[in-house]
């Protein structure tokens, strides 16, 4: 009896339930298909592959330690499990579930493909989610809109208990294997990039459970602080489990716990969105707003924006961080992409193209939705908010430490003056180099937002 372990956002051992059902089977195959259709639809992002790259080899490790190994293969998802099933003769696959249009039709495919040789396709569902998609609707729809009324039914859920990693895994003979891709080689990869990898993951868990979340509620807007839990790359490649961290942050308990687990909460609402409507993903999902600037002035905007060169420094602090290290604070995220969206007024559609190319935990189902919401298209109640970077900078980099670490240009100057440099003169002003002066006066903004969404 043989069972396949198709691995995909999962990328770990422990807190597997497809290992674990796969591993009461005598033999295992754990697979990875590096997949053609995923590097074609353009979603290989090199901050991504290469933290992809640490957790394949990571996981390989793991599964050397307890007998097995990593079986890696490339082509066509679909093609690629059908002719390891045959060669080992395996009666079954098992895997986690997940909902990106392109997931969902490879799932389909998968399992019409199987069944037609008389294998059976499991798939199954609190892997990379804590409460999958579809366990929670209201009772007018298929899912949720709003998030409040959401949470409160998920906070009511009882989680089912994490699982331990398997003690041995054993592989069929011959199977074969490409060697795991490695980092090196990758071009554009981030300077500053974390290291991928279950070990990496579930080690940043223990210390930032440890040390970190009794101040998440008081600390996570502190753009200077740095004070969230960085586990959103090991979310978005499943090296650690949503389900496991919960349980482990509601143990810890305390204020800064419970607001953790409603972040957890978040990201299961916005898959349950996409899972229901995998449209949202290019289109507006509530609100359609087509007046959004373009042309070559818009494109220079655009183009500034990316570069972290707006002469808003709180907005250039966090557009430098996203390149420097393939992440962004939560905070810069949305600052960043209200100056887009309201003030530059610029469809989210290229923001959020922008944020996939570079993101390492860049995830359709939160960067999408996170755009939307931001964009005003979404499910935020509020749609025509705009954060004003100024105001923004002054509350949440008080000190303007954050600027100061990733605008060297503004590396002297104290709070106030680095959040509004354009109002020195003479000599400090001269100081400054060839930081930009606003590309956008702000009121003006203001003003085109509000014609542009006909709230004057
Ligand atoms: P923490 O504050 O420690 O939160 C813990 C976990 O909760 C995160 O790792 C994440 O999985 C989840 N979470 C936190 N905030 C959100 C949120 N607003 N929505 C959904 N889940 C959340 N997150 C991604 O994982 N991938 C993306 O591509 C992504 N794009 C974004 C784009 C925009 C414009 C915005 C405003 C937010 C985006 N987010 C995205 C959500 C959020 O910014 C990141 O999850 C968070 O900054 C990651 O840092 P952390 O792990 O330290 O978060």
């Amino acid at each position: 009896h043989v069972s396949i372990v198709l691995f995909t956002s999962d990328l770990r051992l422990h807190d597997h339930p497809p290992l674990r059902a796969a591993h009461e089977a005598r033999q295992v195959v754990p697979l990875f298909v590096r997949d053609r259709g995923v590097t074609d639809a353009g979603f290989a992002a090199p901050n991504r592959l290469a933290f992809l790259a640490d957790c394949l080899r990571d996981l390989d490790a793991g599964l050397r330690e307890r007998g097995g190994r990593l079986v890696v293969r490339s082509g066509d998802v679909v093609e690629e499990v059908c002719r390891v099933a045959t060669e080992t003769d395996a009666d079954e696959v098992h895997m986690a579930a997940d909902f990106s249009a392109y997931a969902q039709r490879r799932e389909q495919r998968l399992r019409r493909a199987l069944e037609a040789d008389g294998r059976r396709l499991h798939v199954h569902d609190t892997v990379t989610s804590a409460v999958a998609p579809g366990a929670l609707a209201p009772a007018a729809s298929d899912h949720f809109a709003v998030f409040t009324p959401y949470f409160r039914h998920w906070s009511g859920v009882r989680l089912r208990e994490p699982m331990a990693a398997p003690r041995t895994i054993r592989v069929p003979d011959g199977v074969g294997s490409e060697d795991p891709p490695s980092r090196a080689g990758l071009s554009g990869v981030s300077a500053g990039l974390a290291a991928g990898g279950e070990a990496a993951g579930r080690a940043r868990m223990t210390s930032w459970l440890r040390d970190g979340v009794g101040a998440y509620e008081d600390r996570h807007d502190d753009l200077a602080g740095d004070a969230t839990s960085r586990f959103s790359p090991h979310l978005h490649f499943g090296t650690l489990s949503p389900v496991e961290l919960a349980h482990r942050a509601r143990k810890s308990g305390g204020p800064g716990a419970e607001a953790f687990v409603r972040q957890l909460a978040w990201r299961d609402f916005h898959r349950q969105v996409l899972a229901a409507r995998p449209a949202a993903a290019l289109t507006d999902y509530r609100t359609k707003h087509d007046r959004w600037r373009s042309g070559r002035r818009a494109g220079e905007d655009i183009e500034a924006w990316k570069e972290g060169r707006t002469g808003y420094p709180v907005v250039d602090a966090a557009m430098r961080q996203l390149r420097h290290e393939g992440w962004m604070h939560n905070r810069g995220r949305l600052l960043t992409a209200s100056f887009l969206t309201k003030t530059l007024y610029v469809d989210w559609r290229e923001g959020a193209r922008y944020f996939l190319e570079l993101l390492v935990d860049g995830d359709i189902a939160n960067n999408q939705l996170n755009w939307q919401w931001m964009a005003g298209t979404g499910t935020d109640s509020r749609p025509n908010r705009v954060l004003n970077p100024v105001t923004q900078a002054k509350r949440y980099d008080p000190e303007g430490a954050y600027v100061r670490r990733w605008v060297p240009e503004l590396a002297e100057l104290d709070a106030p003056s680095v959040h509004e440099p354009w109002k020195l003169r003479g000599l400090d002003r001269a100081a400054l180099g060839d930081y930009p002066d606003p590309i956008v006066d702000l009121s003006d903004g203001l003003a085109r937002f509000k014609r542009s969404r006909g709230l004057d």
